[in-house]
């Protein structure tokens, strides 16, 4: 083991003399207390580490002991149901923000541990040795750890265990005895190994409109959400998390002040799974390091984050990683790198801020595991701008890596519109490759309807501009037709109050049926108008309301009813344009 001596202490950082070899990345344990740090630079014996808790009360001459291995965190079926901080040491309940120092783990969780191998039996990287099965239920698969293969001498027969007791034991090739309990280290910086990433076709399924019909994220996709303050994104980040199609969410509430987290750590043990009445907690994992804990940890979290993330994956499920925010994460880079004394780029981040998002949201992906499964990692990340102002450095460079972008509106928010997705900003650049996906869920049109609903939104703005300085009056009928097909589609379909028993999550067929019923609504309107019908007159039809409030009024219990507005609709429009013709002809 080596050791160095403190010299100078900047914050988070220090300066030591090192008395023996240390590795770029190298776990340290800091001072009496052991305080835990990571060697972030080397230059002959002078070493800079970044220590991951308070360092209040060290002092130059205090020793750094170096620990061999990079800084790694503990896998495994503990992490289900539990909060924890940026290094992924647990924190219990909203109040004890706070770890101890040098504190690496909680007493672990007993599980009942079934062994799947026998003696004797080859265990591959990835592959599965046992089932872990703890106070949920829940059962959870052991996998043998990505850089590791070997013969199994011994494994525990069905029973209690502790999480960190050994149940198998493995003899490598090179002939090492290797033991492994249910779980495993792995270090959080390096991105755990696949069998190979796949293209994929399917979206995530989130429940929110505006997000799955016309921005949809891939599965194994990556997305980002920017938005000033008070514009909704941890609203949005918390709906998806209840309501999205993956098996398992990993939350990191990062940098963020407490009482924003307060909501999260509050507000999710109550929660309840709608696909399984169980406790939502019983899949999720959240991480907290909020604005008030040392600012290193932060910038460590979002990479722990991902890496459970990956854990999961590699037990065949898919994942989604919600990160709020990742401002907050750079802007601890950005404080970090300024007590190395870097030379500041671009908003005082230093240069490799980009590259540091990249290492980030490449780890999302859809995979063959190891293991042989096929599992994946969503990655969602929210921004915070200041001012609320797009080109800023961690919008910009984030924008390069992700495939969907969810830009929260500040005029919108104000509006109370929710979600305040802004559907000329934002984009999803693979959205074409979910037609299929669609077309197999119940709506083969939905590539037409999405493309049609946004062009008319787009023909929305130009006119807005127009109307303002003509009066929407003077506006041409079919004109005046287009602003009133782009309103039914922003109330209608696009508002969805995160707050509504309703209409917070939203089932793919739910989505395709109002979809094709506002698609329907805007191709009788087009042929109403074209018969004669002033567009004024729409604004009177007794089924325009239900239309507009079919999403908090129609739920998935009740999907008969859209083909009853249907008919309503068909009805009202063919009286209108009777009526139209009979007036042309009296007039005429
Ligand atoms: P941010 O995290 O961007 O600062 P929040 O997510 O905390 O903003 O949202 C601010 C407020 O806006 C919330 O307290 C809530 O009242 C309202 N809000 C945001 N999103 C929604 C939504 N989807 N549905 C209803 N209300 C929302
Ligand atoms: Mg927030």
């Amino acid at each position: 083991m080596s050791r160095a001596l403190i010299r100078a202490i900047s914050g988070p950082v220090l300066h030591a003399t090192a008395r023996g070899p240390f590795k770029l990345r190298e776990a340290v344990e800091v001072g009496p207390q052991a305080l835990l740090g990571e060697v972030v630079r080397l230059h002959d014996d002078d070493i800079v580490v970044q220590v991951y808790e308070d360092t209040t009360g060290l002092r130059p001459g205090l020793e750094v002991v170096g620990a061999g291995l990079p800084l790694a965190i503990r896998l495994g079926p503990g992490l289900l149901g539990n909060i924890f901080d940026g290094l992924l040491r647990p924190l219990s309940g909203s109040d004890s923000a706070f770890v101890a120092p040098g504190m690496r783990r909680a007493a672990p969780g007993q599980f009942a541990f079934a062994p799947k191998v026998a003696a004797g039996d080859m265990l591959m990287a990835g592959a599965v040795y046992g089932e872990a099965t703890g106070a949920s239920g829940r059962a959870q698969r052991c996998i043998c750890p990505p850089d590791l293969t070997g013969e199994v001498t011994r494994i525990a027969p069905a029973g209690e265990y502790s999480e960190t007791a050994t149940v198998c034991a493995l003899r490598t090739d090179d002939g090492r005895a290797v033991e492994l309990a249910m779980g495993h280290d792995w270090p959080v910086r390096m991105p755990r190994p696949v069998l190979r990433r796949l293209p994929s076709t399917a979206p995530l399924v989130t429940g929110q409109r505006i997000i799955d019909c016309l921005f949809p994220v891939a599965q194994g996709g990556k997305a980002a959400v920017p938005g000033g303050f008070g514009t909704g994104k941890t609203v949005l980040l918390e709906a998806l998390a209840k309501g999205c199609n993956a098996d398992v969410i990993v939350y990191l509430g990062c940098g963020e002040r407490g009482n924003e987290l307060a909501g999260v750590l509050e507000e999710f043990p109550l929660l309840t799974d709608p696909k399984t009445g169980r406790p939502l907690m019983e899949r999720t994992v959240i991480i907290a390091n909020t604005s008030n804990m040392p600012v290193a940890a932060r910038e460590a979290s979002i990479y722990s984050a991902v890496t459970v993330a990956e854990y999961f994956r590699d037990q065949g499920l898919d994942v989604a990683l919600m990160a709020d925010s990742t401002s907050r994460w750079a802007e601890a880079l950005r404080e970090v790198s300024g007590r190395f004394g870097e030379l500041p780029g671009e908003g005082g981040y230093p240069a490799y801020l980009s590259s540091r998002l990249a290492d980030f949201y490449e780890r999302a992906a859809i995979v063959d595991t190891l293991g042989g499964d096929r599992g994946s990692v969503t990655v969602i990340g929210a921004i915070s701008p200041p001012s609320g102002d797009f080109s800023e450095p961690v919008t910009s460079h984030t924008k390069r890596y992700v495939k969907a972008f969810w830009a929260l509106d500040v005029k919108r928010a104000q509006a109370r519109f929710y979600p305040a997705i802004h559907p000329l900003q934002s984009y999803a650049e693979d959205a074409r490759e979910f037609a299929p996906w669609w077309a197999a869920n119940g709506n083969g049109d939905w590539w037409k309807l999405r493309r049609r609903f946004l062009t008319l939104l787009d023909e929305q703005a130009h006119l807005e501009r127009m109307a303002r300085i003509i009066g929407k009056d003077a506006l041409p009928v079919r004109q005046q037709l287009t602003l009133f097909c782009a309103d039914l589609i922003n109330d209608a379909f696009l508002r969805q109050s995160a707050f509504s028993e309703i209409d917070r999550v939203c089932s793919p067929r739910r989505q395709s049926l109002m979809m094709r019923l506002i698609g329907k609504f805007v191709d009788l309107a087009e042929s109403a108008v074209a018969a004669g019908v002033h567009p004024e007159r729409l604004a009177h039809l007794s089924s325009l309301r239900p239309l507009q409030r079919m999403g908090e009024e129609i739920s998935d219990a009740e999907l008969a009813r859209f083909a009853a507005l249907e008919a309503d609709l068909d009805r009202e429009f063919a009286e209108l344009i009777h009526a139209s013709e009979a007036g042309n002809a009296t007039h005429g």
